[in-house]
């Protein structure tokens, strides 16, 4: 049994229209990163930011996932391989792609989250800053996100698992974002073999063993096809 942990970014969204977070100019769907994805950001306009993420939710609905997606639960489905998605995305194409095993690391438009209890509920398809939390009636509402300068959801697990990884791929990531940036080089000393499937090469490019640079849709159902023989 082949244990593999996939590391996607948003490049693997983008043939499902879904655009990529820009790092050269900071912006993300026109807006600057410090406005829409930040906890100061929020605290300073939180109308735009449920505004921007009712936004993202809404296009990530309308959108189906490509081949990409649909390979990676192919992949999954085989006895012979035991994968898991740890994704930055905050899309569902994952599972609607037919993976089960999914961890949203940077947490997920469909989840709303009170930042005065932490209780979380499914988020209604448009949310407002005048929403009250279910459980502590706080008017506290804010999306599931993990937004800059917070932690990531599941690190322990996510380590673990690349530890104990056979091999570590990376797809459709520049690379930019961290702790996410920094698998290739966990994997790389716990001497997990690594491979990257981009566009073009990452930022960490030179850290992985393998790197194959083209469309998502194209290189993964290929590379995909390989394991399966
Ligand atoms: P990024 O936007 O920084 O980088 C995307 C990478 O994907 C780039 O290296 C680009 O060359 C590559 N790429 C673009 N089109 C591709 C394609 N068709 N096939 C293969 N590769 C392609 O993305 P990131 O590294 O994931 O970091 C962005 C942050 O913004 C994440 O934290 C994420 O939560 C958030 N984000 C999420 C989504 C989403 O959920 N779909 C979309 C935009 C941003």
């Amino acid at each position: 049994m082949a244990k593999i942990v996939i590391l996607t970014g948003a490049g693997i969204s983008a043939e499902s229209g879904i655009r990529t977070f820009r790092a050269s100019d900071g912006l993300w769907e026109e807006h600057r990163i410090e406005d829409v994805a930040t906890p100061e950001g929020f605290v300073q306009d939180p109308e735009l930011v449920h505004r921007f993420y009712n936004a993202r939710r809404a296009a990530a609905t309308a959108a189906q996932p490509n081949p990409a997606h649909i390979a990676l639960a192919e992949l999954e489905a085989d006895p012979g391989h035991e994968v898991l998605i740890v994704t930055q995305n905050v899309d569902d194409l994952h599972e609607r792609g037919g993976s089960q095993n999914v961890l949203h690391m940077h947490g997920t438009l469909f989840g709303a989250l009170c930042h005065s209890c932490e209780h979380r509920w499914p988020a209604p398809e448009v949310m407002s800053p005048t929403d009250s939390c279910p459980s502590c009636s706080a008017q506290a509402t804010r999306p599931d996100i993990v937004w800059f300068g917070e932690m990531p959801y599941r690190m322990e697990e996510i380590w673990h698992a690349l530890r104990a990884a056979d091999l570590f791929v990376s797809i459709g990531t520049s690379g930019n974002v961290y702790p996410a940036a920094g698998f290739v080089a966990d994997a790389m000393h716990a001497g997990v073999p690594t491979l990257e499937l981009n566009l073009e090469p990452s930022a960490g490019r030179s850290m992985f063993d393998e790197a194959r640079h083209g469309p998502a849709s194209v290189l993964v159902p290929q590379w995909v096809r390989e394991r399966l023989g």
